[in-house]
């Protein structure tokens, strides 16, 4: 089977078929910065040692300090961790943000630790990442199973390691160490700003149209809220533990309250508006959700979800991938055949990596902005690059993801190009 950073390659290849460019970026992307793996020794409540192993891999730094999250998962891998700070080094460029890409990781399941052993870890982790990360040189930030808290922690970590004060070391810190308004929500709201675009463009309306989603974390549960807010129809919502679905549709606000109450959305009773009917709603599979006949499949879990296998299977009218990686280039191309269109990743989730650069900006300057100002920011951001990416799929007439990769590349291709020595080489030899 191909690895995953094989498979992100594979997209590379593509955009080099479109574009013309120097020999040095195409080695220069296929290769990480550093790799860095660990032990990180930790002590349990009850007593006992244990040895966690810990990832953070920089992939690219020619347009500025990496960025990327740190995830915690029992499938946390180096292959996943580089094809993870592979995207983060396009998506920076895409969004055109002074970044190159990073991304870091603990294999663990947090569920299993005390809030303690979990306080402990991270702490370790940070001891160990201490002399490669910092505000000027890599700064990560949250992912799956990772959230403001720990954030705040490592923050706080690294402060007491290097005696000063660095809130911009880490982003998606906690409101009170100096976090940003609007980060926890950015990521969905992002995907839905890029949504409404897609949606503006294609005279699509948002009461007549469907939406599944996969992942009812942080990303897939704020751009449930949203959507159903700006009148999508949320038909359908699944979490690691099973999936749901109501052709009348859900207020994901009623479904995140019975998931916290009862620790997962299977076999929810769920009261819906003011007459409580104690409506029953229908469960289905993991896959069957993805195959659902809806207009939107948002997939906001994790990555390989649609693969060769269940490509052909696939129902939705659009795929809005707000995860990293969730469909392989295998997908990619059984998708297109079928006229499936994949709102990628790179732009589509950027909205999270776009409000943790005006938190750095904010930490920096010491400065801070109203949420509204955030959010606007973001949009306009979102907006003019989504515009772009659509702009050249249509005129190039090739996927909406290679039109996204190409501004991507290009850019980095730029810095790549200015910093080199190539030309001087070349004008010496000619
Ligand atoms: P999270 O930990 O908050 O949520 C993950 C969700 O996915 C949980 O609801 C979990 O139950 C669900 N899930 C896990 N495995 C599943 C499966 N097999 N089927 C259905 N649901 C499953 O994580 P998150 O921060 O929301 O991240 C989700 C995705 O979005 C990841 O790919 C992450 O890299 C990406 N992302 C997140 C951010 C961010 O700011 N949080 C930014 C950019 C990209």
């Amino acid at each position: 089977m191909k690895s995953i950073f094989d498979d992100a390659q594979t997209r590379l290849n593509e955009v080099f078929s479109h574009i013309k460019l120097t020999d040095d970026v195409r080695e220069k992307l296929q290769h990480p910065k550093l790799t860095v793996a660990f032990s990180i020794p930790t002590r349990m409540d009850n007593g006992s040692l244990k040895v966690f192993k810990g990832y953070r891999v920089q992939f690219d730094d020619t347009r500025g300090p990496t960025k990327g999250g740190i995830r915690y998962h029992p499938n946390v891998s180096m292959d996943e961790m580089t094809s993870l700070s592979f995207w983060m080094t396009i998506k920076c460029a895409i969004m055109d943000l002074p970044f190159g890409g990073a991304k870091g990781g603990i294999i663990v399941n947090p569920k299993e630790l005390s809030r303690l052993e979990l306080e402990r870890l991270s702490r370790g982790y940070i001891r160990e990442v201490a002399d490669f990360i910092g505000p000027k040189r890599d700064i990560p930030a949250p992912d799956v199973y990772t959230n403001s808290t720990i954030m705040g922690w490592m923050a706080d970590e690294y402060s007491q390691i290097k005696r000063e004060q660095l809130p911009g070391v880490i982003t998606g810190k906690p409101i009170y160490l100096n976090g940003s308004q609007g980060r926890v929500a950015a990521t969905g709201r992002g995907a839905l700003f890029v949504l409404l675009q897609w949606a503006k463009r294609n005279k699509i309306n948002p009461s007549e149209t469907t939406i599944a989603v996969q992942g009812f974390g942080n990303a897939g549960y704020h751009f449930a809220r949203l959507a159903y807010e700006a009148d999508f129809k949320i038909v359908a919502i699944a979490d690691s533990q099973g999936a749901i679905y109501s052709k009348k549709g859900f207020d994901p606000d009623k479904v995140m309250a019975h998931k916290q109450e009862h620790r997962g959305i299977k076999s929810m009773v769920y009261c819906d508006g003011s007459v409580c009917d104690m409506q029953r709603y229908q469960e289905i599979s993991a896959e069957e959700l993805l195959e659902l006949d809806v207009d939107v499949l948002a997939l906001a879990a994790l990555e390989n979800q649609i693969h060769e296998n269940n490509a052909a299977h696939i129902k939705a009218r659009q795929i809005l991938e707000i995860a990293n990686g969730p469909v392989t280039s295998d997908a990619d191309a059984i998708l297109n055949k079928n006229g499936i269109i994949v709102l990628p990743d790179v732009l589509v989730n950027a909205g999270g990596v776009t409000v943790s650069y005006f938190e750095w900006v904010q930490n920096r300057a010491g400065m801070y902005w109203e949420e509204l100002e955030i959010n606007e920011r973001m949009k306009k951001k979102i907006d003019r690059e989504a515009k772009a990416i659509f702009d050249l799929s249509e005129e190039k007439k090739i996927s909406l993801r290679t039109a996204a990769y190409l501004i991507g590349v290009q850019r980095i291709a730029g810095a790549i190009t200015e910093k080199g020595t190539r030309e001087y080489f070349q004008n010496e030899q000619g």
